[in-house]
């Protein structure tokens, strides 16, 4: 078997009961698992799945925290927990998956299903796709410091609805290609939950009360409200690739290319005015950041711009979100992204 698959409620209990979050990831002895929990009515399903990348901790701290309550609730689940090999080998949530695996959340609806993992996934859908379903979350971390927001794929009232159920924030951000929850787009609304950081007790509890709302949730219904705050894409804010970087105060020039403000990311979702300096370089060097639109135009010269001393500072107002404070996510994804608000989302700045 690829993955663990637990119908039954006992065995449930048994495997969360008497035993440390480690401890269960330990049972599952490097395995995923996808579980069945009864609900009052026989349907439709929901979905929470966590952990699809083995060094995001929160959602399977809040999902088995929720479990040990011996929850009812009312509407089925299916319950799948992720990357449990990544998250147990070189330490505990060590890895975001391991280098003889693929990333998790880019497996869901490939083809060719030619790795073991995607023969996983593929089977975990044709089981949760096999009866209706009526709503699915996707529990991540971030590498920054943000505020919990959801991410809403598809600009529909229903999609709206869910994200508005569980967060005050919402970011509406294409589906990213498969994961999961393009996977299940065509079944019913799905959106990605971020619970803020990684291996912080307090966001195991934020990702817990995600899931106690989305459980509570009624039906979903796009009458519901909307996120209070609801952003989008704008800007997307790299490193160029032959910059040596770090976040730190001070420049070396004999060892860095480009010394980045520590701490910026506590700005995600509120605003960096006009001017705030965002790190340093020699005087005289190119801006080392690339600045892309989300049609691949490039924006730099727009956003940024250097100082005589090289410091590095925005030219207009923005609002950064997902800004990282890791090297290795900076190099893999972006040092962060601009989005702004909705024009039709109403409601009061966020900053
Ligand atoms: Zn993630």
């Amino acid at each position: 078997m690829l993955f663990h698959h637990i119908e039954d409620d006992d065995a449930i209990w048994d495997l969360v009961a008497g035993r440390s979050d480690e401890e269960v990831l330990t049972a599952l002895d490097g395995k995923p698992a996808l579980m069945h929990l009864e609900g009052d009515l026989p349907g439709p399903h929901r979905m929470i799945s966590v952990m699809l990348h083995g060094n995001e901790d929160s959602g399977l701290r809040g999902l088995l925290a929720w479990l040990r309550d011996k929850p009812r609730p009312t509407h089925p689940l299916w319950l799948f927990i992720g990357n449990v090999r990544a998250a147990t080998e070189d330490g505990w949530f060590a890895h975001r998956y391991l280098p003889d695996q693929e990333d998790f959340n880019r497996v869901w609806g490939i083809h060719p299903v030619s790795t073991r993992m995607r023969r996983c996934a593929a089977e975990v859908l044709e089981i949760v796709t096999a009866h209706p379903l009526e709503a699915a979350i996707d529990v991540h971390n971030n590498t920054g410091d943000n505020p919990l927001y959801a991410i809403v794929p598809r600009p529909l009232e229903e999609t709206y609805a869910l994200a508005g159920a569980v967060s005050d924030v919402g970011l509406l951000w294409g589906t990213q290609e498969f994961t999961l929850m393009q996977a299940l787009e065509p079944y019913c609304p799905a959106i990605a939950v971020e619970c803020g950081m990684a291996g912080v007790p307090e966001h195991g509890d934020l990702a817990k009360g995600v899931i106690e709302r989305f459980v509570a949730m009624r039906h979903v219904d796009p009458t519901m409200p909307r996120p209070p705050h609801l952003f989008e894409v704008r800007y997307r804010v790299e490193v160029r690739p032959e910059v040596a970087f770090d976040f730190v105060d001070d420049l070396d020039p004999d060892e860095l290319d480009f010394a980045i403000v520590p701490g910026l990311d506590r700005n995600n979702f509120g605003m960096l005015l006009a001017g705030v300096p965002i790190g340093k370089i020699l005087p005289g060097s190119d801006l080392p950041l690339v600045v892309t639109d989300v049609d691949g135009n490039d924006e730099t010269e727009r956003l940024f711009d250097v100082r005589a001393d090289g410091t590095v500072v925005t030219s207009e107002d923005m609002v950064p979100a997902m800004m990282t404070r890791t090297h290795l996510q900076t190099r893999r994804d972006c040092l962060f992204y601009v989005v702004r608000r909705r024009p039709e989302a109403g409601g009061k700045p966020w900053a």
